[in-house]
């Protein structure tokens, strides 16, 4: 999805393409294990999208709970995959709490852009729209925060499926599997992603992580080994700054979370 490419028309209904254009990005995944292969199956790389400029990370107050991990791992995801990352803390008609503006804050304070947001009230959707605007994004984020009804709420015209829980069954329904790209406006393209549970970013090294925390470059470059993981090696400037206050504790421990991952081979 996404791909620019050379198409020739055969006929009235066919065509041929010749070539796909280089991507300048992607976004892509490790794909889910296949039945049968067990837990040590290898996971192929799953490109979901490529040549996006944002990516809109949209999480919700509650149901499901705000998890400022969730959103430092996408954060990784988009930064690794060369895009510009959004976020966006949806169901602010819920109520929001100290945890949820302390982790507001910390995002701002590094650079991204913030929008709190409801898919009810409309609250922060006018400005979401304005920052999508001649851009293709793409929309992550777990099920259930919002991601079809903010898109629907902002655009008029779409008529995305949501997940509401079915008042026949009672159970929650997952009714669309494939992600789609729609062209919204002149220019502007969103692609919403209902099947995709998880975004697992692909094929990062241990030691690139920490350039993918946008506020730990600046350090980086001071510490004393240039492999340095930033764990306990000494003359760390990343540990240094986390004890100065310069690097939050939150988005260290994010950090050290996701190493262990890529260590211990579990996700990336
Ligand atoms: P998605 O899986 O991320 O696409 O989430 P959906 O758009 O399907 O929404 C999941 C559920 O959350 C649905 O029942 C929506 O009606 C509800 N929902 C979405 N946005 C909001 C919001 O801003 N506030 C509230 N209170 N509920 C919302
Ligand atoms: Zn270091």
């Amino acid at each position: 999805m996404g791909d620019a490419v050379h198409f020739e028309l055969l006929d009235n209904k066919s065509g041929a393409i010749h070539k796909i254009e280089k991507r300048d990005n992607y976004m892509s995944r490790k794909a889910p294990r296949i039945k049968g292969a067990g837990y040590r199956g290898e996971r192929l790389e799953q490109i979901i999208a490529s040549n996006l400029d944002n990516v809109c990370i949209v999480n919700s107050v509650a149901e499901p709970v705000f998890n400022n991990k969730v959103v430092d791992r996408l954060l990784v995801s988009a930064e690794s995959s060369n895009m510009e990352p959004i976020i966006v803390i949806n169901k602010i008609d819920l109520g929001d709490d100290e945890y949820i503006n302390h982790s507001i804050n910390i995002y701002k304070s590094i650079g991204y852009n913030v929008f709190k947001t409801s898919a009810v009230t409309a609250a922060g959707l006018s400005e979401l729209k304005n920052s999508l605007k001649g851009k293709k994004n793409i929309f992550i984020g777990k099920s259930g925060v919002g991601k079809s009804s903010l898109l629907n709420r902002i655009y008029a015209h779409l008529n995305l499926q949501t997940g509401e829980i079915s008042r026949q069954t009672d159970r929650g329904t997952h009714t669309t599997v494939t992600s789609v790209m729609v062209n919204v406006e002149e220019n502007t393209y969103v692609i919403d992603t209902p099947g995709i549970r998880e975004i697992d970013p692909y094929g990062i090294k241990k030691e690139d992580l920490g350039y993918y925390f946008i506020e730990f470059k600046e350090y980086i470059r001071a510490c004393r080994f240039n492999t340095c993981t930033h764990q306990h090696e000494p003359g760390c400037a990343v540990i240094n700054a986390v004890e100065k206050n310069n690097i939050s504790m939150e988005r260290y421990e994010s950090y050290l979370r996701l190493l262990k991952t890529i260590e211990e081979g579990i996700i990336f």
